[in-house]
């Protein structure tokens, strides 16, 4: 038997498996780092499939690796679980309800991509088994995506050392190679301190700490104009001081992300913004502290993996939907807005060009293979793959597991999720990563030419974003 037939075969078997291991951690909807049940329910499959399992990689107890096989070369296939919070919905469906009052949800869709991955690293293990060849695969467990930089904490604790290909996907609303990279992105608290005082009584012995982000962010505000277009600045305040307007406040806290093509044009910006919160403390008469909060490195899709992923997901073909799939993906299209599909368009056009576009102007799901390519420059998000894209030659796909203009984080996203629209995309994914580690397994040129294009990329350099002495903080928002 060949290469597709026993990577498919393998994954239709075992479907059910792979299908009630997604939807087990969309049930249990866990924020990054806390993904103990979800984390432990991939484990005891890769177990139970013969896997030598590592847990609590990088000091981080829902971190673990499972590696079967002996030797060169070692394909790592990435899996995340994490949800993100307040998007808890109602599974499957397409009427706006929460399934948790207040709870999380996963609109990201990692419940499919670390079951995903597991198919496809199972599928290779059966491979590697039948044809007893030489070669590792690994399924690398790794927790906190959504603003933990899990990956990167792991790569800088050195867990991905002697891999020789990094494989991994994401669910979405179209089927591609992911062919661009993101942007790096430093994140940082502000935290000012100063004197509490009654603000009506005797505002003059206050000293207050909110007007320092107040002032902090107005002097951000203007030194936009003077960065480069291409990096993004934005913040949230986590702490205001309190709710009484007749106190001055003196404690509060603003966090930010500094986002920019390369690591050390977001470094550049960091220094600068912290002289203006510096300049907010000096007109304010407060203290300021910087607590630095993680980085992600931008990442560096590599071509040759690429092209490898992008040969096997035409073998495996795009993701086949039925009527029932269908017609649920229309369902979901009512509830979306002109912009939002607008906005797929444009992404579309971007990642794949104007043909893949115009067949999507009458299509509700994206059931075709976008070309590859003739991606340039960066999208203008971050993610933690980008450390792993330092040290390891990676490269992603995207598989359509939504209807066509529904955006990740949405309640949308998080319903389909656990539908079997998500489903059919998922397996498609395990297929596609499961006969492209195959190919690079026999043909270990691959990986000697993915070394190669990924010196010439980065002079063989890679500097983490983190320093030594931050350690990993619990999920509160989205990358
Ligand atoms: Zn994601």
């Amino acid at each position: 038997m060949d290469k597709k037939e026993i990577i498919t075969r393998c994954i239709e078997d075992k479907k059910d498996l792979f299908i009630d291991i997604s939807n087990k951690i969309w049930g249990y909807a866990e924020l990054g780092f806390l993904e103990f049940k979800s984390s432990e329910a991939i484990c005891s499959v890769l177990e139970k499939e013969g896997f030598e399992v590592k847990k609590g990689l990088a000091g981080i107890e829902t971190a673990f690796v499972g590696s079967f096989g002996s030797g060169y070369p070692v394909i790592a296939v990435l899996g995340e679980y994490d949800a993100l919070s307040g998007l808890s919905q109602k599974g499957a469906s397409h009427i706006k309800k929460e399934e948790r009052k207040g709870g999380n949800g996963h609109g990201c869709g990692h419940n499919l991509l670390g079951a995903g991955s597991l198919a496809a690293a199972v599928a290779v293990k059966e491979y590697i088994n039948e044809k007893e060849i030489k070669g590792t695969i690994r399924y690398y467990g790794c927790p906190g995506e959504e603003n933990g930089a899990g990956k990167t904490f792991m790569t800088r604790e050195g867990c991905f050392k002697d891999v020789d290909i990094a494989l991994c996907w994401h669910p979405g609303d179209v089927t591609c190679v992911w062919g661009i990279g993101t942007l790096a992105n430093l994140s940082s608290y502000f935290r000012f301190t100063g004197t509490a005082a009654h603000a009506a009584a005797a505002p003059h012995l206050g000293r207050s700490a909110l007007d320092s982000v107040e002032l902090m962010n107005v002097g951000v505000n203007y030194l936009r104009e003077h960065i480069i277009p291409e990096a993004r600045i934005h913040y949230a305040i986590t702490d205001p001081g309190g709710s009484a307007p007749n106190v001055v406040q003196n404690q509060a806290e603003v966090y930010y992300y500094i986002r920019a093509p390369k690591v050390y044009q977001a470094q550049e910006i960091y220094e600068r913004i912290c002289n203006v919160a510096k300049g907010a403390a000096l007109m304010t008469g407060t203290e300021y502290e910087a607590v630095f909060s993680q980085g992600l490195s931008d990442y560096i899709p590599n071509k040759t993996v690429g092209e490898v992923l992008y040969k096997n997901l035409i073998e495996a073909g795009a993701p086949d939907f039925d009527k029932n799939e269908r017609e649920l993906a229309g369902r979901f299209r009512e509830t979306l807005k002109q912009p939002d599909i607008k906005n797929a368009m444009n992404q579309v056009r971007l990642l794949e060009g104007s043909t893949a576009a115009e067949k999507m102007e009458t299509k509700v799901l994206y059931d075709f293979i976008g070309s590859f390519g003739h991606q340039k420059g960066t999208i203008p998000g971050s993610t933690d793959i980008g450390d792993v894209s330092y040290v390891v030659p990676t490269a992603q796909i995207i598989v359509t597991c939504s209807s066509f203009g529904t955006a990740l984080h949405t309640w949308q996203f998080t319903a389909q999720a656990s539908s079997i629209i998500g489903h059919r995309g998922m397996l498609t994914a395990g297929k596609a990563m499961g006969m492209a580690a195959v190919d690079i397994l026999l043909n270990p040129e691959i990986v000697v030419a993915a070394k190669k294009e990924l010196k010439e990329k980065t002079h063989g350099e890679y500097i983490c974003p983190i320093p030594d002495n931050v350690m990993p903080e619990t999920a509160k928002a989205g990358s």
